[in-house]
């Protein structure tokens, strides 16, 4: 993982610290693909490939141990529809579901989230973030845009 990530929210403007929950409240902007009662996804403005996308529930949930068995099913559920999307719609060869836990896993929002990672041929398989071109995932996130 890289260390230069962009965390791209003013924290003013947040009614809780977490930035994932102002995002899943609308209460600042994201790239959004996919969204229905109990999950939100979107593109990630550090990603690794073209068309990292980050699943989350709405509901704050810390990590994977925090999350409730009927949660947890509702957002993998979700990773499978979005992630079956991407491979269509960028298109995409594979890809990689990431999901860390704790900051010595190098999760560093707090926020319980999935990682698809798209893999494109025979492209070298790093995960490391690289700060994303915003008017690129503008255009980006409204093709891949679920209806
Ligand atoms: P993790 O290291 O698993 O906690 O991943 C957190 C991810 O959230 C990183 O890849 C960040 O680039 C991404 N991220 C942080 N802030 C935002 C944001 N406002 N919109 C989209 N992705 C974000
Ligand atoms: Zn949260």
């Amino acid at each position: 993982m890289n260390c230069g990530r962009i965390l791209w929210y003013n924290t003013r403007t947040m009614k809780n610290d977490c930035i994932f929950c102002a995002i899943a409240a609308g209460e600042i902007p994201s790239f959004k693909i996919y969204e229905d009662d109990t999950v939100l996804a979107y593109l990630d403005i550090n990603p690794f490939t073209e068309g990292h996308t980050l699943v989350i529930p709405k509901a704050h949930t810390k990590g994977l141990v925090d999350t409730s068995d009927e949660t947890l099913a509702a957002v993998v559920a979700r990773v499978r529809k979005v992630a079956a999307h991407l491979k269509e719609a960028l298109p995409c060869d594979g890809f990689n579901i990431l999901q860390n836990n704790g900051p010595a896993a190098g999760q560093t929002v707090m926020h319980l989230h999935f990682h698809i990672v798209p893999r494109y041929g025979s492209q070298p398989i790093v995960f490391e973030s690289r700060k994303g071109d915003m008017e690129h995932l503008k255009v980006l996130a409204a093709r891949l845009a679920m209806g």
